[in-house]
Formats: structure tokens, C-alpha cells, sequence
């Protein structure tokens, strides 16, 4: 029997968010490790919570890979992600606040809207499908659009693209790269040079030249454009 009470607590909805963004390979497979890292826990509560998720039947095992969502923890994860994104956006374009800020606020806020409350933020912000990161909004029918990105340190020199989303965990990050390296979603760059073995990348940003480190450039996702001539 499964308590719609306890699928709905805070560390529930934060744990499926979790498993839907780490999910890797054909099956959506979300690991152990991968789980850990995503929410600063260690594995040991991870496999505990995996087995209290799998009796609430919001995931599957899947022996020695982890767990995949089930089509319940899928729209539950979807909902949560929603949600999350159109806070951070509200955050940023109703009341000003920066990039760096509005993630902490809304892992908070994200567990205590409403549905009337969640379609009023997307009705006044005029249904958002991006949010201040890039990231994409999940529609109000909870389907997430597919994007065609890669990390930016998969590139090789001479490859151009636009930035896609960047990670909006770490707030210090964010404020780097807005405030010196003065990058964001939409800016267009050309990969210059890429220095072996984890090292730093060179990008052209129209006539500016603005270097990387491998951990950052990590957490960039790009579109990729044709080089130009
Ligand atoms: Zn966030």
C-alpha cells in the first residue's frame, strides 16, 4: 500500500528531482553514486531511500545499475521540476533577484505551491519554457522538451555553439561566470584552444577572449552551430 502523505514530503519530491536529473543511458537509469552527489548525502541513506521509494512505487530496481522512475515518479519529478524552474524564473524576473540567489530559495518554496499557485507564476510570466539557467521548463501537461546539447568540454578547437544551460548549483560559479567571465544562455563563442589533459579552455566571445577552467567548462551545456568561415 502506498501513503499519498509520504510521496508527498519534501525529501520524497527532492529525491525523485534528483533520480530524473541524474538518469543516464536507454533505460534512465539514476545510480547510487550519482544520487549521493546530486543531493550531498552519502550513499548509505541513498540505497535506504531507494528501497522506500521502490515501496511507494515511484522507482523500479534495477539490479546493480540503481533505479529507474516508475510513470508515477516520473510526473512526480516532472511536477517538482516545474515547479522549481518557474520559481527561480519568478525569482529573477518579478522580484529582481540574482541568478546565483534564486536556486537555495526555491529548493525551499518548491514544496509548498500549490497548483493554482504554480499556474499563476507561469500564467504572469507568460508560460516561460526556459528558466534563468537555460534550463528547460517542463510544460503544464509535464512533458520536458528535448534538448540537443553537449558539455562544453567535449568540444575540440575550431567548434562554435551557443551556451545552453549552465548548472545552478553552485552559486559561486554563477556569479563568475556573469560577472567576470560575462557569459549566460544565448551567448554565441567559438572554441579557440583546449589544452590537453584537463586543462583550461579558450573561448572567442565576438572579439573578447575569455579562458575556462576544465571543472567549469564541466558544467556548461552548448548547442552546437556551424564554425564559421
Ligand atoms: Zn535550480
Amino acid at each position: 500500500m502506498t501513503s499519498t502523505t509520504e510521496r508527498r514530503s519534501a525529501t520524497v519530491e527532492d529525491y525523485v528531482k534528483a533520480i530524473l536529473r541524474t538518469a543516464r543511458g536507454p533505460r534512465r537509469t539514476a545510480s547510487t553514486t550519482g544520487v549521493a552527489q546530486e543531493l550531498g548525502v552519502t550513499p548509505g541513506s541513498v540505497s535506504g531511500m531507494f528501497k522506500r521509494l521502490a515501496e511507494l512505487e515511484l522507482v523500479v530496481h534495477v539490479p546493480y545499475h540503481g533505479v529507474t522512475l516508475t510513470g508515477d515518479g516520473q510526473q512526480l519529478a516532472l511536477r517538482m521540476t516545474r515547479r522549481h524552474r518557474l520559481l527561480e524564473t519568478f525569482l529573477v524576473e518579478a522580484l529582481g533577484m540574482p541568478w546565483d540567489r534564486v536556486h537555495a530559495e526555491a529548493d525551499r518554496l518548491e514544496h509548498h505551491l500549490s497548483d493554482e499557485l504554480e499556474q499563476r507564476i507561469a500564467a504572469s510570466l507568460g508560460e516561460p519554457t526556459v528558466d534563468p539557467h537555460g534550463d528547460p521548463i517542463p510544460s503544464v501537461e509535464l512533458m520536458m522538451p528535448v534538448e540537443d546539447t553537449v558539455e562544453l568540454g567535449e568540444l575540440v578547437p575550431g567548434q562554435a555553439g551557443v551556451i545552453a544551460s549552465v548548472s545552478d548549483t553552485h552559486p559561486d560559479m554563477l556569479r563568475y561566470l556573469s560577472d567576470v567571465a560575462r557569459i549566460g544562455p544565448s551567448t554565441r563563442f567559438v572554441l579557440q584552444d583546449k589544452q590537453p589533459f584537463g586543462g583550461p579552455l579558450m573561448l572567442l566571445i565576438g572579439s573578447r577572449k575569455v579562458v575556462l577552467g576544465a571543472p567549469l567548462a564541466a558544467s556548461v551545456q552548448v548547442r552546437l552551430s556551424p564554425a564559421p568561415r
